[in-house]
């Protein structure tokens, strides 16, 4: 594929038009599972910004007046352009992320589900309160209104879906937006924008490239009423504490380290199955990965056998090939980072039972592959257990009961997810009330929130109050009481 790609240059859209960015700075754009430079994406100036920022907010007047019926046949013909383009969407994410093509079109699918819920909140969520007679002839109601421009900040991981968790939201109740997509994979929502530009009138969504520069210019710009973020903990810090100080809404999204408990009385032959993709879909490099994998009792060592022997059988490769397990890392120095962690762990005297470090894609040399890796033996006090490695490694811990496992789990500073998998409803209600985690799976390893419903995260996996997807509603209106009377 990248073969026939060589030098995608990635266009802002500002007020309906790809312009190229003026700046000289650039970073390459990669398709990691050739290993090969694709194109390039520029860091754009402030003014670019400030031009799109501009645009989304002259926009706002006209778009927030639209009916809501007729804003929500913008997002049909959205989600109807979406699905025509399903394919060449989904290759734009495998070709510059790397994941498999399967994993891509899953995401696509999630995104798609992000329009069709925010036209549910349009006819749902977003209608008002009234109360007539609250004192002698007056009548009161609460009625939602849109702020005006946000912006949205966002990760290498999921390139089109996590913009997806905002932007449908956003437009169908009545406000503008620039979007950032991450500078590592630019290119799926640089396909988007031409569904952007065909669909929505211009300026009500502009997408701009580049990385910090840009960031900072919406963190400070005072025509942003409010930004979301969804990337590492520290960057998910300073986005909270900048835009808050800024006198803007924010929901930021951090980072993850999440585990996965297996109890004695557990269903082995389903768990394991669910397990893998877990641990290692997408390289491991997902907020809701599993990373540690806690047995409990018992169950240690038959679980510790069949996930080794099933995690041998993944097929590494390049993502465009069908019966590729998992594709490569998103970047070289994301995998030496990961490679970082390995050492680290053999370091720290964790017991090294499967090494993907050798791993080899022979039609791919030159491509960012790491197999599965998998260390045993495991401690919570050591570096591998505690960080967000991001790939694909697993850690393997024992512990002797359910509130050791929980403790444990606890003891984490992040909060995005955590599954179990025991046939005892007892076990798994516990677990489900006292685990400190956003998202919670019961025989469920990816624990995945439908977009009808809220995306969780809890401690340093999440800032603010409003999360996203669904909840949104509240993040993108803000409350009016009208208290009326009729002389
Ligand atoms: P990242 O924090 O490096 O980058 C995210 C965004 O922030 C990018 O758009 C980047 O340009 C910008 N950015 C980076 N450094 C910045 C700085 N110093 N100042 C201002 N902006 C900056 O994250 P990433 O590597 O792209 O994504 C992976 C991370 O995202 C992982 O930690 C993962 O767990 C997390 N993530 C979390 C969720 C969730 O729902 N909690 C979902 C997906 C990914």
């Amino acid at each position: 594929m990248s073969k026939l790609v060589k030098s995608l240059r990635i266009d802002n859209l500002i007020n309906g038009s790809f312009k190229p960015s003026s700046s000289e700075r650039r970073q390459p754009i990669y398709d990691p599972g050739a290993g090969e430079e694709i194109g390039f994406v520029p860091f754009s100036t402030k003014e670019e910004v400030k031009d799109a920022i501009g645009a989304a907010e002259a926009a706002y007047d006209k778009w927030s007046k639209i009916p809501v019926p007729d804003r929500i046949q913008y997002l049909f013909r959205l989600k109807n352009e979406m699905e025509s383009h399903k394919d060449q969407l989904a290759r734009s994410i495998t070709l510059n992320h790397g994941k498999t093509i399967s994993e891509a079109e899953g995401e696509l699918e999630r995104a798609i589900q992000n329009v069709e819920s925010a036209i549910s909140v349009a006819y749902t969520l977003y209608k008002g309160e009234y109360m007539p007679t609250v004192a002698s002839g007056i009548d009161e109601m609460s009625e939602r209104v849109p702020l005006g421009v946000f912006a949205s900040i966002n990760p290498f991981n999921f390139p089109i879906m996590v913009p997806f968790w905002f932007i449908p939201y956003a437009l169908v109740l009545g406000n503008t937006i620039v979007v950032k997509p991450s500078e590592i994979t630019p290119l799926g929502m640089f396909m988007v924008g031409e569904i952007f530009q065909k669909v929505f009138p211009p300026g009500v969504v502009n997408i701009v490239n580049g990385a910090k520069e840009v960031v900072d210019e919406l963190l400070s710009n005072p025509s942003i009423k409010g930004i979301t973020f969804v990337g590492s903990t520290n960057v998910a810090k300073y986005i909270y504490k900048t835009a808050s100080e800024n006198g803007k809404k924010v929901s930021a999204s951090g980072g993850a380290k999440n585990f996965a408990v297996v109890m004695p009385d557990a269903k082995l032959e389903q768990t394991v199955a669910n397990l893998i993709p877990s641990f290692f879909g997408n390289a491991g490099q997902r907020c809701l990965a599993n990373a540690n994998l806690v047995a409990v009792g018992g169950v240690y060592d038959e679980l510790k056998r069949k996930f080794i022997e099933a995690s041998k059988r993944l097929v590494v490769g390049y993502g465009f090939d069908r019966g590729t397990d998992i594709g490569p890392l998103v970047t070289e120095s994301a995998k030496n980072r990961v490679q970082g962690y390995i050492e680290k762990g053999i370091e720290e005297g964790a017991k090294l039972v499967l090494d993907g470090r050798n791993v080899r894609v022979p039609d791919y040399p030159k491509g960012f592959y790491l197999g599965p890796t998998i260390f045993d033996e495991v401690s919570p006090d050591m570096v591998i257990a505690k960080e967000e490695i991001f790939g694909p490694v697993a850690n393997i811990m024992r512990v002797e009961s359910i509130e050791e496992a929980i403790e444990l789990i606890n003891r984490s500073r992040y909060g995005n997810a955590a599954s179990i998998f025991t046939t005892s409803g007892v076990v798994a209600r516990k677990f489900a009330s006292e685990v400190i985690a956003g998202n919670i799976g019961v025989n469920v390893a990816v624990a995945q929130p439908m977009a009808f419903f809220p995306f969780g995260g809890m401690k340093e996996s999440f800032f603010g109050v409003l999360h996203p997807q669904i909840e949104t509603v509240n993040f993108y209106t803000d409350r009016k009481i009208v208290i009326q009377r009729w002389f």
